[in-house]
């Protein structure tokens, strides 16, 4: 089946002001899935034509968001119309420039940096790899030794792991119940050769923030670089890289209503940096490669709308969530939130005892709720996740969590119909556990 284009660009004009996404209506799963080897929660989907009367209900906004009507309507001449190369000197490319050069203007003003110090990327993954590599590899005093945490998302673990092979030698730091760094931790783990910390500001999982004001501070006594992974946090809350006091930091556009593919890297003025993407000489030399210029076009305009929604998102945003977390906490006996200290405003981690979150999640699907669980789809596998485990969480708490995470579109009535929803899964399940136990 086809998807009708022009139905779909109607759509990105007039969707209702939910902004429900509308990917494929129905979604059918695999039947014979074992434990293990189920396709990870994938639903086998068929392209459908996007349905105007949608009334699904989208809670997975940390995965991804759907790109806002205004960035779409900012980009869509950048296609055709604005289509030069920025590093052209012709009228064409010129053109091109002077809209990278505005986006580059909203980036900085969201996160309070000099525009020269914003560098665009293809994402969050690349931004923390190009931070952590162009760090490492500056040589910009002797020593190799990283200190990160475990809770930190896959682009930066896995990045540490590959300096670990590359002579990096890597503290990863546990984390307290409450899903915090203990800042004991940290300090204890600073060595004369530390060249390199990477905390993440806000848990993709929990949206727990970390106190990165006081990790700061004591790279700052000496001399070593901090480097944040933002993705989570930009949009969600105020992060100004001067009040943070990070010398970079990583962000990702489809995160808050840009497209996917799209992110930016934060490098203070003055910081080594040695370039992981080699080629011309774009960005500064800091990031080789033809600028996207439609997809930096709708990060600049996503900043710009994230920063007019910024207080929205700190009290509407915030008092949804707050009012799902005392619904489920209320309504459904055996639930528990995890990450009890300092949150984003639009995420909460709930475990449920004696629920398989795999099976809640596709429950809820098929009641038209889209959630994501503590688990995440490696090699086709579902891996408990590696954040609550850090938590302490026991096995079959992590394996019966669910994380619901909100956005700025997200409505009072989308609130209260999923968590009528949850409350029903939740019940038939659990009946359905108790029956097969009998
Ligand atoms: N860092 C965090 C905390 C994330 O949540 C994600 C994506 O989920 C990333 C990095 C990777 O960003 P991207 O999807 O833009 O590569």
């Amino acid at each position: 089946m086809i998807l009708a284009i022009p139905q779909f660009y109607q759509n990105a004009f007039t969707a209702s002001s939910a902004q429900s996404s509308a990917p494929p209506r129905r979604a059918y799963y695999s039947s014979a899935r074992s434990r293990r080897s189920l396709t990870c929660l994938r639903p086998l989907v068929i392209l459908r034509k996007i349905d105007m009367t949608d009334t699904r209900i989208y809670l997975d906004n940390s995965a991804t968001t759907r790109v806002d009507d205004l960035v779409l309507a900012a980009m869509l001449p950048c296609f055709q119309n604005v289509f030069g190369n920025a590093s052209s000197i012709h009228t064409f490319g010129q053109e091109a420039r002077t809209a990278v050069e505005q986006a580059r203007r909203e980036v900085a003003g969201l996160i309070g940096a000099d525009t020269r110090e914003v560098v665009f990327t293809s994402g969050g993954t690349e931004a923390d790899n190009s931070a952590l590599w162009g760090v490492f590899r500056s040589g910009y005093r002797p020593g190799r030794h990283v200190i990160t945490t475990r809770i930190e998302h896959p682009a930066v673990l896995a990045t540490c792991k590959s300096l670990e092979s590359a002579g990096a030698e890597v503290t990863f730091l546990p984390v307290r119940s409450t899903g915090q760094v203990d800042l004991a931790d940290v300090a204890a783990a600073l060595r004369g050769d530390t060249v390199l910390i990477s905390v993440m500001h806000a848990n993709n999982e929990t949206g727990v923030v970390q106190p990165i004001r006081e990790i700061a501070a004591l790279a700052r006594e000496r001399g070593i670089v901090l480097h944040t992974d933002a993705v989570q946090s930009a949009a969600k809350i105020p992060v100004n890289v001067g009040e943070l006091g990070v010398d970079l930091m990583s962000i990702s556009g489809h995160k808050f209503h840009a497209p996917k593919g799209v992110g930016a890297m934060y490098i203070r003025k003055g910081t080594k940096f040695a370039p992981f993407m080699t080629g011309g000489s774009h960005e500064r030399k800091r990031r080789a490669g033809t600028e996207n210029v439609p997809s930096i076009v709708g990060l600049g305009a996503a900043a710009r709308l994230a920063q007019e929604r910024l207080a929205e998102m700190g009290s509407r945003v915030r008092g949804l969530r707050d009012r799902l977390e005392a619904g489920v906490l209320d309504r459904v006996t055996g639930a528990r939130v995890n990450g009890t200290a300092e949150r984003l405003p639009n995420i909460v981690n709930f475990s449920f005892d004696g629920l398989e979150g795999e099976a809640a999640l596709i429950a809820l699907d098929l009641e038209g709720v889209a959630v994501s669980t503590g688990s995440a789809c490696s090699s086709g596998s579902l891996e408990p996740s590696h954040v609550l485990s850090a938590m302490g969480l026991r096995a079959e708490t992590v394996q019966s969590s669910l994380r619901f995470s909100l956005c700025y579109h997200t409505t009072d009535a989308e609130i209260d119909r999923a968590l009528d929803k949850l409350v029903k899964v939740v019940e038939r399940l659990r009946g359905l556990s108790r029956r097969a136990a009998v």
